[in-house]
């Protein structure tokens, strides 16, 4: 399958490595000399950028974490002037503050090549008609697959989220090959499909599905394939990390060529933070390398995975990311639905007033349910206007527009929750035992 950068795809694994570290320690110095952030980091660890001399030095340089942004609200981490800003992307907000991601042209340019690697990686050609189903406009995955595909010379359909009898309408008449869309919505596009009549065999030309933006199983690309007839690529990337485009499958499947000329990728005990040996399963953590409008370093993915540098069939000599499962914790399943504490976590530390000690406890009678204490601020707890009521099911709203389960809250007054050293007990399940 043609690449869309065959001599840095096809790059020699020592000579990635050489390229990594050199961008590695001007990164550093960088960061340093630009964001105030960063510096104070180097500067209450007593280390300066000259400490940085070599990728053996990556361990010493302090973690940034997805809290960083939303702490330095917009635009603290900036290292460039508004001016040299282009555009701005940024999460929905709607549960807290946001996180802002910034970008240079130059950074744009980085992104867009990224996105049509990936493109071009799945099998994705210039002669194809892509409709885009992802959301235009702050969330990433619309611009980011739109300029992919365009700069890969593909035919885009801006259709953007939702109106699936449009979407299908479209596909059918658009003759389109290539769907860029998350797995859930590429399962109900397939119910839709069949409820109208649609038979994709005869009535759609799909060749290709990108999927990202959220986790699937291999059943569910299965089931997706068999029912739109095509085939399933799996494309990483998060807004932090300029949007989709991190890592990407290639026609082997198996694992995501992560792009290392532009990611440094680690992976670390997220519970001591020390660096794990290629191959050891553990948090991914990723430096860009060459981000212009907001640098970061070691950022802390939170997901789990292995990589190996192990030779792939196709030829890129990037490496792959195996076996993401997930967050760096264990997933539950609630009454059939899949979530992850962390999720659930980051639900409510993004709503203004709630602490951040919380218990999930989870027990069965004949169903399962759910259960969510939550700890509040002191300022917000004592406030005279304080509803309790009211909140509680804000925060039950939220859980279930975000997450869509349906929990019991209940708030704590502040102090409620037993203080433990190291591992919090954060979720207690009384089904088991
Ligand atoms: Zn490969």
């Amino acid at each position: 399958m043609p690449m869309f950068s065959p001599k840095i795809e096809t790059l020699k694994a020592a000579a990635i490595r050489e390229l990594q570290e050199e961008r590695f320690v001007k990164m550093v110095k960088y960061a340093y000399e630009r964001v105030p952030m960063y510096r104070e980091r180097f500067q209450e660890r007593n280390i300066t950028p000259d400490d940085i001399k070599g990728l053996e030095d990556v361990p010493k340089v302090p973690f940034t974490y997805k809290n960083d942004l939303r702490d330095h609200y917009p635009y603290g981490i900036l290292a460039v002037p508004v001016s040299e800003i282009v555009r701005f992307h940024s999460s929905s907000g709607t549960t807290g503050t946001p996180t802002v991601v910034s970008y240079t042209r130059k950074d744009m340019e980085t992104w867009i090549n990224l996105m049509a690697r990936c493109l071009a990686s799945a099998g994705v050609t210039g002669e194809d008609i892509v409709q885009n189903t992802y959301g235009y406009g702050l969330f990433t995955g619309g611009l980011g697959y739109h300029y992919g595909a365009e700069r890969l010379g593909c035919a885009v359909v801006p259709v953007g989220s939702g109106n699936t009898k449009r979407q299908l309408d479209i596909m059918k008449d658009f003759k389109t090959t290539v769907l860029c869309c998350t797995p859930s919505y590429a399962t109900y596009l397939a119910e839709a499909a069949r409820e109208a009549g649609i038979d994709p065999l005869q009535d759609l030309s799909l060749k290709i599905a990108m999927f990202g933006a959220e986790p699937w199983s291999e059943e569910q690309r299965k089931h997706i394939e068999k029912n739109l007839n095509l085939k399933a690529t799996d494309c990483y990337g998060m807004s932090e990390l300029y949007g989709p485009g991190v890592a990407v499958e290639c026609e082997y499947q198996n694992g995501l060529h992560v792009w290392a000329d532009e990611f440094y990728v680690e992976t670390i005990d997220p519970e001591t933070g020390d660096v794990l040996e290629p191959g050891e399963k553990g948090e991914m953590v990723i430096t860009m390398l060459s981000r212009e409008a907001m640098p970061l370093l070691r950022y802390r993915t939170r997901d789990i995975c292995m990589i190996t540098w192990d030779e792939c069939q196709c030829g890129r000599s990037h490496p792959r990311i195996m076996s993401m499962s997930g967050r760096s914790d264990d997933m539950l399943i609630v009454g059939g639905v899949n979530v992850f504490p962390s999720q659930i976590e980051s639900v409510l530390f993004e709503i203004p007033g709630v602490a951040k000690q919380y218990q999930i406890i989870i027990d069965r009678d004949i169903l399962d349910h759910l259960y969510v204490k939550v700890e509040m601020e002191p300022a917000m707890w004592e406030s005279p206007g304080f509803d309790k009521d009211s909140f509680t099911w804000k925060v039950a709203e939220n859980l279930k527009s975000v997450l869509m389960i349906t929990a019991r809250v209940k708030l704590l007054a502040p102090g409620s929750i037993e203080r433990t050293e190291g591992k919090a007990k954060r979720v207690i399940d009384l089904r088991k035992g």
